[in-house]
């Protein structure tokens, strides 16, 4: 099979603060796997998992390594490919962009979309949430006002741990639950709080009806997460501490479910794996984004039948998208009834 990558830019229409860090636009890779007349495509996207980032530089040099040496493989050997890669340790978006190139590959090779071939049901897709990044409380309401009249939205994801603290972010909260009072909203705090302050806000948030915490914790700080779950009643994911299911079992007793994305797991293979592992021990999953295109959200929509709830909100906050596949219809993404991921390529205007 061959291998082609290309770069290609993505410019969001709000910057996302969230507290580690501010994103305006990022540059992504394309990949498409080709073999016997079909093209399948992945994307890989950077990000930093508040450690390390995994840059575009490091993504883009890293798959032109990889490719000339999957070059013998057949896209049915996915399995086989995928125990080379993490042998190999090649970074987790380089991973999930030839894992998803595959999946996309094999949908085409046999004429049906992912969701079908796993033998999933649309119809108990739940609504995704948008994320409102950190920002003063006029300045939330401001967001909020937007995404409502841009996209039918029923779920708000709020990002908290400001670093101005937590009263900072109880007036921020506030004022998106006013601007929005018939929503759901669930809270990020990407690692921004204290045991202390985490007790503290779990408390308050239960009270004003919040489903839920993720990431109250820094990646880390894991050891305290069981302390955090008797002080607090709000049901706690995690998703830094949490990149795949080998992550599962030491953490299962500790928090209520997990974020999984494709970009930490290196892809649909383990992302599924991870919903097993995840359930084996009880755990509710969600499935989230970094920065990515309409072509990731997209491979994850066609597996999130599974999740409890999703957070696949990345493309829809971008003014250049390249790519178009799942559709947003009543708050829910759905995938469409296209071979593999259902993914095409658009002329973009920005
Ligand atoms: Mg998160």
């Amino acid at each position: 099979m061959q291998i082609d990558v290309k770069l290609f830019t993505l410019k969001k229409r709000f910057p996302l603060k969230i507290s580690y860090g501010t994103t305006a636009q990022t540059t992504n890779v394309w990949v498409k796997i080709l073999h016997d007349g079909i093209e399948g495509w992945g994307e890989a996207s950077p990000f930093s998992a508040g450690g390390d980032a995994l840059t575009t530089e490091m993504i883009y040099s890293c798959l032109l390594e990889v490719a000339p040496t999957l070059a013998k493989f057949s896209p049915y050997e996915r399995h086989r490919i995928e125990k080379v890669l993490i042998e190999a340790n090649i970074i987790s978006p380089v991973r999930a962009a030839i894992d998803i190139a595959l999946h996309d590959w094999f949908g085409k090779s046999v004429g049906l979309p992912l969701w079908k071939i796993w033998g999933l049901d649309r119809s108990t897709i739940v609504s995704t949430s948008v994320t409102i990044g950190i920002n003063t409380p006029d300045g939330a309401r401001e967001r909020v006002r937007k995404w409502l009249e841009y996209a039918d939205v029923r779920v708000l994801k709020v990002k908290l741990g400001s670093s101005e603290g937590i009263e900072a972010d109880k007036q921020m909260l506030l004022a998106v639950r006013d601007e929005a009072p018939s929503k759901e909203i669930f809270v990020d705090a990407n690692g921004g709080w204290s045991l202390e302050d985490a007790v503290t806000m779990g408390k308050w948030l239960a009270d004003l009806n919040i489903k839920y915490i993720e990431q109250p914790l820094a990646k880390g700080k894991e050891a305290s997460l069981a302390q955090l779950k008797a002080k607090q009643p709000l049901p706690i994911f995690v998703d830094e501490s949490c990149f795949t299911s080998l992550d599962v079992p030491d953490l299962a007793n500790s928090i209520d479910g997990i974020n999984i994305k494709l970009m930490k797991s290196g892809g649909l293979t383990e992302a599924m794996r991870m919903v097993h592992v995840a359930r084996a021990y009880e755990l509710q999953v969600m499935f989230g984004c970094y920065s990515d295109s309409a072509l990731t959200n997209t491979a994850a929509a066609q597996f999130s039948p599974l999740a409890d709830y999703l957070d696949l909100d990345s493309h829809l906050n971008l003014i250049n998208d390249p790519f178009c596949g799942a559709v947003l219809q009543s708050g829910r993404l759905f995938p469409n009834d296209l071979p593999g991921l259902g993914v095409q390529y658009r002329a973009t205007s920005a």
